[in-house]
């Protein structure tokens, strides 16, 4: 049922010879999945060279047969859905049901991508001489570099190949260690559905050796990297060294405004859903709740009660609405925010402690009276916690939503179309959704800004950053 395991280069399925392997764990009973192998220089060689000889080759081929590979690994993931959720789930931990959801998002970011590649229009810019015509004309960048994490292993690395490969670029791409087999499985559409082998390739390996070797390769013209801001600012800046464009996804620590005439139960419902998908470990999650005095303690007891019904368990049992963190670390970052929190005078409303010995569970968490100077007020938490904090009007809560340096998604419920105006203007970060959930779909843009990165993964913008213009000016 878990995928047989290999790299994929030059068109091939392949082990390497580098003869290095690691583990790959269920992060629900801590087995041991499969021996992933890695890639090493020769490996990486090997993808250069492909990714060179397959950007040249693609790029030639045109915008409309593109498409029709690209629905066509569409079509085959659909197919597929259920065979590759659950080897999703299984080394990933998330429940089978958003494994599935995750796979058929998948399907459809590549068919959009498929169709927007066929309207990556130029422009034609009005002469100052008779017979001139300036044209603008969007090429694609080249062989591109993307890094995708371990929290969503299809859909990271979706979003950068199906837009690489629709603007006309090659990728090399290094998918998640701890979560190899989805992306794996993922990869295998696209050449079943016949993309030529070197326009994708698939390595895993240890992140920073390849990292540093792909990045300064002359054959490599983008950089394109999901995951923390400290690794996000690392190879940001390895590709301002070696003058690559690059986009960076990396972290948020989402503030939700929740004014005092909305619905609360809608609110809480909503939120609680958002909060726990992925048991937190999204970079959009919903994670500072700052509430109108007045309805304070109606959202805190419907919330923290929603938050106490979560049934946590392994991913595969149909019953469980949560499943383990993906992976240790995160169990013992998250005990230590919750400590820290305590220690400094926070009250556990719910949660709070890991779940049993075995896989890598941790109670849905809620946090009361955390004070600004506890560490999950500042740093990401990137896991079932939530911090619950009282405003008073929108003038004192808007320098608070703002005031960290991450800026990725942020969140807002109000029935006033001013107040909603206003905070959509004022919040400093790039997505923000109002009175409901309406983020990361293939149609519309995905990025942040300040720490959060720069870039977009969806929408007409997440296919231009794999294009550069030309302009061509000519006198008939
Ligand atoms: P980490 O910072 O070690 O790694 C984050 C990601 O970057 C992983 O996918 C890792 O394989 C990769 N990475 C690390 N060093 C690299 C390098 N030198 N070159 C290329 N890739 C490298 O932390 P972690 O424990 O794996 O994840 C925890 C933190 O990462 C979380 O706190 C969260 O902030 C962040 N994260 C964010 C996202 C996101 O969607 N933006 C996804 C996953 C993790």
């Amino acid at each position: 049922m878990y995928e047989n395991l290999s790299l994929y280069i030059d068109g091939k399925f392949t082990s390497g010879d580098s003869g290095v392997t690691s583990d790959v764990i269920n992060p629900a009973n801590d087995t041991v999945l499969a021996k992933l192998p890695h890639a090493k220089k020769a490996e990486l060689d090997a993808a250069l060279a492909a990714a060179d000889k397959g950007f040249k080759e693609w790029k030639r081929v045109s915008a409309y047969e593109r498409a029709k590979i690209l629905r066509k690994a569409a079509d085959l993931i659909r197919e597929r859905t259920e065979d590759i959720a659950k080897v999703l789930t299984q080394e990933q931990g998330k429940i089978l049901i958003e494994a599935r959801l995750e796979v058929q998002g998948a399907a459809d970011i590549t068919d959009w991508f498929a169709e927007e590649g066929r309207r990556a229009y130029g422009r034609i810019i009005p002469a100052r001489a008779e017979g001139v015509r300036n044209m603008v004309i969007m090429e694609p960048i080249g062989p591109v570099a993307g890094f995708a994490p371990w929290n969503f292993p299809v859909t990271q690395a979706v979003r950068k190949i199906a837009a690489a490969l629709a603007a006309g670029c090659s990728i090399i791409i290094k998918c998640p260690e701890e979560t190899p087999g989805s992306p794996l499985a993922l990869v295998r559409c696209f050449h079943d559905a016949g993309v030529p082998p070197g326009v994708i390739n698939l390595v895993y390996g240890t992140p920073a050796e390849i990292s540093e070797y792909l990045i300064p390769s002359p054959i490599i013209r983008k950089i394109s990297f999901t995951g923390s801001v400290p690794v996000g600012k690392h190879l940001n800046a390895l590709a301002a060294a070696h003058m690559k464009r690059a986009t960076m996804e990396l972290g948020g620590h989402a503030p939700v405004l929740v004014y005092d005439d909305v619905d609360v139960e809608y609110v809480a419902k909503l939120m609680a859903a958002m909060k726990y998908r992925n048991a937190g470990q999204v970079c959009i999650s919903p994670t500072r709740f700052f509430l109108q005095e007045k309805i304070y303690d109606k959202f805190v007891a419907q919330f923290t009660d929603l938050a106490k019904n979560i049934k946590v368990g392994d991913g595969m049992d149909p019953t469980s609405k949560m499943g383990p963190l993906a992976n240790a670390r995160r169990v013992n970052a998250i005990e230590q925010f919750v400590q820290d929190a305590v220690e400094k005078g926070a009250q556990v409303a719910t949660g709070g402690k890991r779940i049993g010995n075995q896989g890598n569970f941790f109670e849905p968490t809620v946090l009361t009276d955390v004070p600004d100077n506890a560490r999950i007020m500042n740093e990401e938490p990137f896991g079932p916690v939530a911090v619950m904090l009282r405003f008073k009007d929108t003038e004192e809560v808007l320098p608070r939503a703002n005031k960290l340096p991450y800026g990725l998604a942020s969140y807002a419920f109000t029935r006033n179309g001013k107040t909603a105006a206003q905070i959509a203007d004022a919040l400093e970060s790039g997505m923000v959704t109002i009175n409901h959930h309406g983020l990361a779909l293939p149609e519309t843009p995905f990025g942040g800004i300040k720490d959060s990165g720069f870039g977009h993964e969806g929408g007409t913008e997440g296919l231009l950053v794999y294009m550069q213009p030309k302009f061509v000016s000519y006198m008939g």
